[in-house]
């Protein structure tokens, strides 16, 4: 399996992208549309969405990630999370998450979160079981306030990409810690680096420094 090497660029969570040189992906499967890993990226996330979520075919697609996830080249579970604009009820939310939790410190391997608005239920899961294994908000999207707690419970944050363009998060992005940040494209057709050249400038420092704080977190907790 390809490993990031020096001058590459991660993008820590994309729904599928052009394979670009210098660039390294992790490309996010949601089961529930039944790919699994081929070869358009590096490496893959794998997980079931809230969104997608139905009953009859949680445990099913329970199996079948612990399957998928036997693959060298998923590298992290999710994205699974809760969400309260969309998808099912509460308890099953919870259920598909805790789920997803407990097979990523079964396996090894970081959780990719997706989480709307579900911030009491993600704490509480958090406290129930304890995980060593990072679990990294993806899309986060909140206030320097909500930031710094999510760092001192021990997440790590990848930024909305959105905001980061829109600069939206520059005073955010300051307040993380280096070894707390990732950045991501997620299903948006935007280029990389201008993204990686937001979220320096925001934070004032170079786009290599920036690379190099998200390389060796990558390397840190995924590898
Ligand atoms: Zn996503």
């Amino acid at each position: 399996m390809r490993q990031p090497v020096t001058g590459d660029l991660i993008n820590i969570h994309t729904h599928g992208s052009v394979r670009i040189r210098g660039v390294f992906s992790v490309e996010n499967l949601m089961l529930h549309e039944g790919r699994v890993p081929d070869d358009s990226a590096d490496a893959f996330s794998a997980g079931i969405h809230p969104w997608f979520l139905q009953k009859s075919e949680l445990p099913g697609l329970l199996d079948r990630l612990t399957q998928v996830i036997k693959d060298e080249r998923v590298v992290a579970i999710g994205e699974a999370g809760y969400d309260h604009r969309r998808g099912p009820g509460g308890e099953l939310q919870k259920q598909a998450f805790e789920s997803q939790a407990k097979l990523a410190e079964e396996c090894g391997k970081p959780l990719i979160i997706h989480c709307v608005k579900g911030w009491d239920e993600l704490w509480t899961s958090r406290r129930r079981l304890r995980p060593e294994m990072p679990w990294i908000i993806h899309g986060f999207n909140g206030s320097t306030q909500q930031a710094t707690q999510l760092v001192a419970g021990g997440f790590y944050l990848s930024l909305w990409v959105k905001s980061v363009l829109g600069g939206a998060l520059n005073e955010v992005l300051a307040w993380i810690p280096p070894g707390r940040i990732f950045i991501e494209t997620d299903g948006f057709d935007v280029e990389l680096g201008l993204v990686y050249e937001k979220a320096a400038g925001g934070i004032g420092i170079p786009v290599s420094m920036l690379a190099g704080y998200v390389r060796n977190n990558y390397l840190t907790l995924f590898v």
